[in-house]
């Protein structure tokens, strides 16, 4: 079973954040909830290792992010990196047969270059993401005089996640404690054995957020993917039965009928419909998350105060409804002559012109439940854009 040993422990101090640099956000989301995420395919546990000071934190951003499940553990860190990691493989289960070490601060790790370093584990029982050196490396002494030039070509520049079977990792911890040495990453700990350790190929952009400018760096390759038009389109689709002894209300219209709508609002079934093509298209879910029937102050409610609900709700997230077509689907009454009205109520609680907004009716055929007059269905397609 493999696991993860995220490390969240560094005080940030070279950010200047004053705080955890993985509790700062890129785009929104917390930089320690971005690198475990990128787990979340290919690993089934994780350990993540923090200060004590900050675990609530990183607890509770990952529980927000829905990523803390029961093989997810928060430990504390140690004095140093290595002593960390120890701790995080001291709480691995006994399951955990392979581990990937990753550093919180490097969010940006693919799932390819982590599957790489998985399959060299699997073949060689270690695996490290690394780089080519780019830039000409000096070897020099205290006073900055070149003592040599390595050769360029047999250098490599070494990332994280480093993986390993716990067996070896562990035993190359126990031989580095026993002999105080200290390494500057895992590798070397195996290395100090004098056993062979396999690079992989890692990534240019699974840098290692350090500084305020490779937070810049970061937030402009997460942007350069190609921009998204800033039109969106929603679909919503309801049905409600009917029965004796309710109103029929429609797009906010009471329409005379010997049958209503049942439901626990007003069961509005084409401003229903409406409403889930809004939410839709913006992925804020569907009115049964904002109103649940479960809920007594949505008892009876007129469906156009939540219509009015919902596009306040687009408005916070700077979202507008451009245009609105809503399909009724009923064997009885005739809607046409309510049809105007409809219009009406719908354009004013979206403010929009008349002309944007679209109610038809249909039946069929007798047909199905509508034909049958057990109910009433409705679809909605609704265009939204961000403002
Ligand atoms: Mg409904």
């Amino acid at each position: 079973m493999w696991y993860v040993i995220l490390l969240a422990g560094g005080s940030g101090s070279r950010m200047g954040a004053g705080k955890n640099k993985v509790l700062l956000e890129l785009q929104g989301e917390p930089v320690i909830c971005r690198a475990a995420r990128a787990f979340t395919a290919v690993a089934d546990g994780m350990v993540v290792v923090a200060r004590d000071e900050d675990k609530n934190a990183i607890q509770a951003a990952l529980e927000a992010s829905g990523l803390m499940h029961e093989r997810v553990r928060i430990v504390s860190g140690g004095a140093t990196r290595q002593d960390s990691v120890w701790n995080g493989l001291q709480v691995l289960p006994a399951d955990a047969s392979k581990v990937l070490i990753h550093d919180g601060a490097r969010c940006l790790v693919d799932e390819d270059t982590i599957r790489r370093c998985m399959d060299a584990v699997d073949k060689t029982g270690t695996g490290i993401a690394a780089i080519p050196a780019v830039d000409t490396i000096k070897q020099v002494n205290e006073g900055w005089q070149v003592v040599a030039t390595p050769d360029r070509a047999t250098l490599r520049a070494v990332q994280t996640p480093q993986a390993f079977t716990v067996e070896l990792i562990r035993r190359a911890h126990l031989a580095a404690q026993a002999e105080g040495f200290l390494g500057t990453d895992d590798a070397s700990l195996v290395e100090h054995m004098g056993l062979p350790v396999q690079l992989t190929e890692g990534n240019r952009r699974n840098i290692k957020l350090t500084t305020p400018e490779d937070i810049t760096m970061a937030e402009a390759m997460l942007n350069d993917s190609p921009a998204l038009p800033a039109l969106r389109v929603g679909q919503g689709y309801d049905v409600h039965r009917l029965v004796e002894g309710r109103d029929l209300i429609l797009c906010g219209v009471t329409i005379p009928h010997t049958l209503g709508l049942l439901g626990h609002s007003d069961a509005d079934v084409a401003l229903h419909a409406l409403m889930d093509a809004m939410l839709g298209a913006t992925a804020l879910g569907d009115i049964g998350k904002h109103f649940p029937d479960t809920d007594p102050q949505y008892k009876g409610i007129s469906s156009m105060k939540l219509l009015e609900h919902v596009v306040a709700l687009l408005k916070e997230h700077h979202f507008r409804v451009t245009n609105a077509d809503v399909t009724i689907v009923a064997q009885k009454p005739k809607l046409l002559p309510h049809i105007p009205q409809m219009r009406q109520n719908v354009a004013d609680a979206l403010q929009l012109p008349l002309d944007r907004v679209n109610v038809k009716a249909t039946t069929t055929e007798r047909l199905a439940f509508e034909g049958r007059e057990e109910g009433i269905s409705s679809q909605a397609v609704c265009m939204i854009q961000e403002i």
